[in-house]
């Protein structure tokens, strides 16, 4: 088979990242007989010096016309001070909505050659964990209406949470679909102690629970989710949040896997095009040093082979060489925190590609 891929290289250790997943793509179309054909295209920070815009049109329509796309990151402080329209992160949101891509999966598991790596006391990871965080992309605060006003103490800025039932019943459907795949059990993040869309939304996940006998449904409040996280990961199976929620709980998921460098993403509409990418950002305090880690896009394009291709044993075989390289005991600097002995990017990806 052959397969278009769009690459969205971005800033910062965007373009060594990605180049990683190309290696790791190439090998597996080697090994599987199948035919990558990757199309890069300018986004962020290189498309502003570029073109003069974060998000061109031909980026749009070369992603529109690729079966799927993966992303590096973008941003970086030579764009920082721009004005919120012109800033390189208002791509993501751009293409996300160009795409139609409302569903945001990010599955956060603990391997078990990383334990010595996690920031909690071994008591409580000495199960593991492994969860996935189903985070809503295209609606709420982030998309809502904003601006600036004067107000009763001069200047003041507003932003707008909004949710509609349909946004929020098919993001439930997307969440409970991954539970019937994985152990059957839905947490449903919210604030419905304070916020009305909490409570539309609380509302909305429990009656298309209805429609999923076989998955148990409970709610948590979003303070208490960001305690849980640290104090018993391994309760959670599948998480379901609202965009602003979702982005804050799956830093904070990544950070005890070892190494925000861990954690991929994929996100996904109602066809089968999908945009895949690491969850952190640009880190442009590493970029160009051959220090990033590119396990997390390594994996988004593993998540890419099954979710958009249903390439399972290809996205299996990928998975398989992270934990082999992993339990071997190669690592990058972050997981490593400070301990001499690092891979760089090419030494790890080379590493990957030598298990597979
Ligand atoms: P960041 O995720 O880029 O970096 C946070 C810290 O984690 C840094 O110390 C960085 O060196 C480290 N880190 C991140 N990825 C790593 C990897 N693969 N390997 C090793 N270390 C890694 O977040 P930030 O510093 O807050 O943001 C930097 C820029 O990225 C900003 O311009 C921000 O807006 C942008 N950003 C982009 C995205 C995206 O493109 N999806 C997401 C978040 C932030």
């Amino acid at each position: 088979m052959e397969y278009r891929i769009g690459l969205l290289r971005g800033d910062g250790i965007g373009p060594e990242i990605v180049d990683s997943a190309v290696r790791v793509l190439e090998k597996i179309g080697e090994k599987y007989g199948h035919r990558f054909v990757f199309a890069p295209y300018l986004i962020g920070g290189a498309a502003l010096d570029a073109t003069g815009e974060p998000l061109p049109p031909e980026t749009v329509a070369g992603c529109l016309a690729s079966d799927s796309v993966l992303l590096g990151a973008v941003g970086g402080p030579k764009w920082d001070d721009l004005p919120g329209d012109r800033r390189p992160e208002k791509a993501l949101l751009g293409i996300r909505s160009a795409m139609q891509l409302y569903t945001n999966l990010r599955p956060a598991r603990l391997y078990p050659a990383l334990r010595g790596e996690c920031p909690l006391r071994p008591d409580i990871v000495q199960d593991g964990f492994d969860l996935l965080i189903v985070r809503e992309l295209t609606g709420g605060i982030y998309f809502g209406d904003r601006g600036y006003r004067t107000g009763k103490y001069g200047e003041e800025a507003y932003d707008t949470e909004c949710y509609s039932r349909t946004e929020i019943a098919r993001i439930a459907h997307a969440a409970f679909r991954a539970a019937e795949r994985r152990r059957g059990r839905v947490t449903s993040i919210d604030k419905a102690n304070v916020l009305e869309t909490s409570r539309l939304w609380r509302r909305t996940v429990h009656e298309i629970a209805g429609e999923y006998p076989e998955v148990t449904c409970t709610d948590m409040l979003v303070d208490n989710a960001a305690m849980q996280l640290v104090r018993n990961p391994s309760q959670f199976d599948v998480i379901v949040t609202s965009n602003m929620f979702g982005d804050i709980l799956s830093d904070e998921a990544s950070q005890i896997t070892g190494s925000i460098g861990m954690l991929p993403s994929a996100s996904l509409g109602d066809g089968t095009r999908g945009l895949y990418e690491p969850i952190h950002g640009s880190a442009p305090d590493i970029a160009g040093q051959n220090l990033a880690n590119p396990i997390a896009t390594v994996l988004s394009a593993a998540m890419m082979l099954r979710y958009s291709f249903s390439l399972t044993a290809e996205a299996d075989a990928i998975e398989a060489a992270v934990d082999a390289v992993l339990s071997a005991g190669f690592r990058t600097a972050d997981l490593l925190h400070g301990r001499p002995g690092a891979l760089g990017t090419v030494e790890m990806t080379d590493r990957i590609l030598a298990a597979l």
